[in-house]
C-alpha cells in the first residue's frame, strides 16, 4: 500500500493541493509551523495515492511512500 506522507515544515498554506486534491481528502489545521504558515493534513481515508497534491505543491511538502512488497 502507498502512503501519502505530508512534511508540513515545508508548508506555506498556499492551498494549491486543496483545491487540486479530487478527493477532497486535505485540509489547513490549526498547527502553525516554524515559518508561521497553518500546515496543511491529509485524511488517510479519503487519500487513493494519486499524486495530484504531489504535483502541485511547489514547496515539496508532500512524498509518496511506497508499500513494503
Ligand atoms: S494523493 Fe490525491 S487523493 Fe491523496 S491527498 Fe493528494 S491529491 Fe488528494
Ligand atoms: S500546495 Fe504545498 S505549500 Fe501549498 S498548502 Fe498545499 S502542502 Fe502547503
Amino acid at each position: 500500500m502507498e502512503k501519502l506522507i505530508v512534511h508540513g515544515e515545508s508548508c506555506k498554506s498556499c492551498k494549491y493541493c486543496i483545491n487540486a486534491c479530487p478527493k477532497e481528502a486535505l485540509s489547513v489545521t490549526t498547527h502553525i509551523n516554524d515559518k508561521g504558515y497553518a500546515t496543511v493534513a491529509v485524511d488517510q481515508k479519503k487519500c487513493v495515492c494519486c499524486g495530484i497534491c504531489y504535483n502541485v505543491c511547489p514547496d515539496y511538502v508532500f512524498e509518496i511512500q511506497k508499500g513494503e512488497v
